[in-house]
């Protein structure tokens, strides 16, 4: 069996002085946990990089699950080879002929990394090596060197312990090591947003369980439906995630038949802030995350956001504050949960909406109007009905 090896590349962890080897340990973990289902494969860590030894057949597959990997800049699958001239010249020429017709003037350039400063040439110098031994062997087919604009780079990496050659690189989602920052909880909706916040905070670092009001005695299950499978999605790019769902609709019921009709929506979501509090505190979450953005709609004005987190001591995060929609879509498209979060639901606008929303809470008036229903014992109730889905262990979902 021919054995290839992963040269994984990581970006930010460099930058984390004494935490270095945390952040690293955690990435190695992850890469690990990511690759689970492939009998035999050794990740180990080496001096600023992270190498992956694995059969050749199973190859690009791992590289497809590595790009799901917070933490990881780019990818390369590469060979293990001695430091030599002629052997890395000669490889060099079969991955040229085998990716190439050598016919119409095709570019090249070797590019040398040299992290073992004890090696005797310099990258420049095998560089050199290496291209004029390729040259000779190929410029009669119409192969030319070019530095800036090569068709084909042959990429050397000379470490301490071993030398790794190749011709690709496949980048990944950079960011931090979901689990290196701690976690927190997402409130997540079956919208377009709050699956791109959610994402937001895996690639910083952040293990990111989620909630979900559900309101399914009067919206169907659809709402249910749709958000597990966001959530599994999104779990890919972590695993370990959960899924907290909370009946929410005994709650709505009274705020819509007790309070002012255009409080409601600042009202629901100091209810949703509050449940995801106690839920986050239960599970060892350091904050909460939402997909609110400032002046989206008329809940997200900066008086209403202000009316609403103000029910929390917990920090609450909005990587999406400062997006348009166009980005926030595009974003959603890129990490493949906007097909999901586009499928057309029961509208709630007509039974809990209110036709003119307040875009100026004053905190004051919600709070009379939440003296006029039992909220503190619709929460209690709430939480002891709450459903928990270990995201992991619903493989057939998506
Ligand atoms: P999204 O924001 O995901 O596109 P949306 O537009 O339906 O969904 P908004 O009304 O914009 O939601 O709500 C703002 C934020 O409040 C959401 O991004 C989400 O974080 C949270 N949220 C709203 N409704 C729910 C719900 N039913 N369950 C969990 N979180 C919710
Ligand atoms: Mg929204």
């Amino acid at each position: 069996m021919e054995i290839r090896t992963l040269l994984i590349r990581y970006d930010e962890i460099g930058l984390k002085g004494k935490n270095r080897r945390h952040f690293e340990n955690q990435l190695v973990q992850n890469i690990r946990y990511a690759l689970r289902d492939f009998q035999g494969i050794k990740i180990d860590k080496i001096h600023g990089r992270i190498l992956g030894r694995v059969n050749l057949d199973c190859a690009k597959k791992c590289v497809t699950l590595l790009t799901f990997v917070p933490g990881i800049a780019s990818i390369s699958i590469g060979r293990s080879i001695e430091p030599d001239f002629d052997k890395i010249a000669e490889l060099g020429i079969s991955l040229i002929k085998d990716k190439f017709q050598v016919s119409d003037a095709l570019k090249f350039c070797v590019r040398t990394r040299r992290s073992n400063k004890s090696f005797p040439f310099t990258s420049k110098e095998f560089d050199f090596e290496v291209g004029s031994r390729i040259m000779e062997a190929l410029a009669s087919k119409g192969l030319t060197v070019n530095i800036n604009h090569a068709d084909f780079i042959l990429e050397v990496e000379i470490g301490p312990q071993e030398t790794i050659v190749f011709d690709n690189r496949v980048s990944g989602l950079s960011g931090l090591p979901v689990g290196s920052s701690g976690q927190v909880l997402s409130l997540l909706s079956g919208g377009i947003d709050s699956p791109v916040s959610t994402f937001k905070l895996m690639t910083r670092g952040c293990r990111v369980h989620s909630v979900f009001f559900d309101n399914r005695k009067f919206l169907g299950r659809g709402g249910y439906d749709k958000v597990v499978r966001l959530a599994k999605i999104l779990n890919r790019y972590q695993g370990g995630g959960k899924l907290f769902v909370v009946p929410f609709q005994d709650i709505q019921v009274s705020i819509r038949d007790n309070c002012h009709e255009m409080n409601r929506i600042v009202l629901y979501r100091r209810m949703m802030y509050r449940i995801a509090h106690v839920l986050a505190e239960l599970n060892n979450c350091n904050g909460l995350v939402t997909g609110e953005s400032v002046g989206q709609v008329a809940s997200q004005t900066l008086k209403n956001l202000a009316a609403v987190s103000c029910v929390t001591q917990m920090s609450v995060f909005r990587p999406l504050i400062g997006m348009n929609k166009h980005e926030i879509i595009l974003n959603a498209k890129k990490i493949g949960t906007y097909d999901v979060s586009i499928e057309v639901q029961p509208d709630c606008c007509s039974v809990f909406m209110p036709i003119n929303p307040t875009t100026r809470s004053k905190i004051k008036y919600l709070e009379l109007d939440e003296k006029l229903f039992p909220w503190e014992e619709l929460m209690a109730h709430a939480l002891t009905a709450v459903e928990t889905i270990n995201l992991d262990d619903l493989n057939s979902v998506v």
